[in-house]
């Protein structure tokens, strides 16, 4: 690892290059070649990352399943105590980890000490839960035609060498939530970290080095998706993939991996459908907070907002009220009023453009909507139609859209039309015609008077249709990490 691993950034006379872990040490690539990663927060290069080789993933995979052998056979325990003291590492690195996290995806720092610290309560979490997986003991006598003496013991048991591929708005949080229960159940773990967020993630994976972690458990491989990726996924010594990035990404490595299981969270485009009877200042604050926290780039951001239009009108001002609160000055620049950078040039770029597109479409743009660098002012549109690309595909972005429905079925029509199913949102004071309206949308999960979330991270996340396969949260992690191995005892009559 580069000497000045945890010394403050400022020291930096110029900029690191960060060389990937190989499961045993930390080197260059042979490949000679590295990728800037640069700061959305001002341009400049933070450090550069190794691109790694078709011939060293091959070494890392090789290395990964002799060494997950010895793994599976340490006892859980001790596995519970390396990631124990891992997130002790994290919490006491925090203030490092979260100015990391700052300077490398623009997050501000709240959001920034709050990815840090969630992720140390994950692992415990993780290895806490670990102790608690099960396996069962079935007697054949409960089956019509057999009795006592056949007898099945159903273990959990690791899946071998897990890939681990994460996205780039949370590249410590969504690693560790996919690195700690890998670890715990017995697996080894070939990490792909996203190229903006490398070098976080290498901090990640030193602290994991530093508690204990044997040699060749974990790799972090680092390089662009587009040149390794397609080498990872389709590599025959991967057992499993886990993978937390966009639905187009995410589609294209299903189509390409066979028949290994899957743990996919992709895109979200996420409604809120506001009733008449809801609480209009809880609702307002809560669109405002779901649809610009973290600039819109988060998965469960709030992207549309669904009501009749006596609510809309009730509503809208209220949205557009709170928001100027929040920016502040119109300043985005401002850090507690919980904007930054998008994470590029090109996507702030992308962001404009559909907005432009959006109005010469027939859209108003009601507040916002202009891109200064990589900031975009947090933009509320009305007269949206779901056709448009802007509520069409995942605007990762400060963008939220406002539509007018003759009525609630029209609403659940629109939201079940969408190609994406994550997470929506009802506001109502009637919980009940809350929870019978969420039975009816199609999304992984409904939020009641609140905007879409990830956490409590021991509540089952998920996605269907586009937005992913598979469940994550805690126990549903451990579950999918691992599978059932079934001996079956044949005691003589
Ligand atoms: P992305 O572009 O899809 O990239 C995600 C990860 O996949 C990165 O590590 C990327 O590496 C890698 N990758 C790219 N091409 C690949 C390929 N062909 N094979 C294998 N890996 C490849 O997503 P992002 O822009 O980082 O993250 C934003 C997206 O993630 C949004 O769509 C957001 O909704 C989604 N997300 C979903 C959840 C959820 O839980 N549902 C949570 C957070 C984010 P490089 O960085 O090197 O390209």
């Amino acid at each position: 690892m580069p000497k000045d691993y945890f010394t403050s950034l400022s020291d930096h006379k110029s900029p690191p290059t960060y060389f990937f872990f190989n499961g045993q040490t930390w080197i260059p690539s042979t490949s000679s070649e590295t990728i800037e990663v640069i700061s959305p927060v001002d341009g400049h290069i933070m450090g550069r990352i190794q691109k790694v080789t078709h011939s060293e993933i091959d070494q890392a995979i090789d290395r990964a399943h002799e060494a997950q052998l010895s793994w599976q056979d340490e006892p859980m325990i001790k596995r519970a105590k390396i990631l124990h003291l891992a997130s002790d590492w994290m919490r006491q690195h925090e203030h490092y980890l979260t100015t990391l996290l700052m300077k490398e995806i623009g997050k501000t720092h709240p959001d920034a000490k709050d990815e840090i610290l969630r992720s140390a309560d994950m692992i415990d979490y993780f290895a806490h839960e670990g102790l608690h997986l099960k396996g069962e003991e079935l007697s054949g006598d409960a089956f019509p035609g057999y009795d006592q003496t056949k007898m099945a013991i159903i273990e959990r048991v690791p899946l071998g060498v897990i890939l681990a591929i994460a996205p780039f708005n949370y590249p410590v949080n969504l690693s560790v939530s996919k690195i700690a229960p890998a670890l715990i159940t017995g697996n080894a773990v070939i990490f792909k970290p996203p190229t903006q967020g490398t070098i976080s993630s290498l901090h990640l994976t030193e602290i994991f080095r530093m508690a204990g972690i044997p040699e060749g458990i974990i790799t972090t491989v680092t390089g662009g998706g587009k040149d390794i990726g397609d080498y990872l996924c389709t590599h025959s010594g991967i057992n499993m993939v886990t993978f937390t990035g966009s639905s187009q990404v995410g589609k294209s490595i299903a189509e390409k991996i066979g028949m290994i299981p899957i743990l996919f969270e992709c895109g979200g485009n996420n409604p809120a459908l506001v009733l008449p009877d809801s609480d209009m200042e809880l609702t307002a604050t809560e669109i405002v907070k779901g649809a610009f926290s973290y600039s819109g780039q988060r998965c469960t951001a709030i992207k549309y907002v669904l009501g009749l239009e006596s609510t809309v009108n009730k509503l809208l001002p209220l949205v557009v009220k709170k928001t100027k609160e929040m920016i502040k000055m119109g300043d985005p620049r401002i850090e507690e009023n919980n904007l930054g950078p998008l994470i590029s040039d090109s996507a702030a770029e992308e962001i404009e453009k559909r907005i432009i597109l959006a109005k010469a479409a027939g859209a108003r743009i009601v507040l916002g909507g202009k891109r200064t660098g990589r900031y975009v002012e947090p933009t509320i549109l009305e007269n949206v139609r779901p056709s448009m690309e802007v509520l069409h595909t995942e605007t990762f972005g400060p963008v939220v859209s406002f539509i007018k429905v003759k009525s609630i079925d029209e609403a659940i029509k629109i939201i079940n039309e969408s190609s994406y199913g994550l997470q929506a949102s009802i506001f109502t004071n009637d919980e009940g015609a809350g929870i019978k309206l969420g039975q009816k949308i199609e999304v992984g999960s409904v939020q009641i008077n609140s905007k879409p979330q990830r956490g409590p991270d021991h509540f089952p996340f998920l996605g269907i249709k586009d937005s992913g396969s598979g469940v994550q949260g805690i126990r549903y992690t451990l579950e999918a990490m691992t599978r059932l191995r079934s001996i079956v005892l044949n005691k003589p009559h």
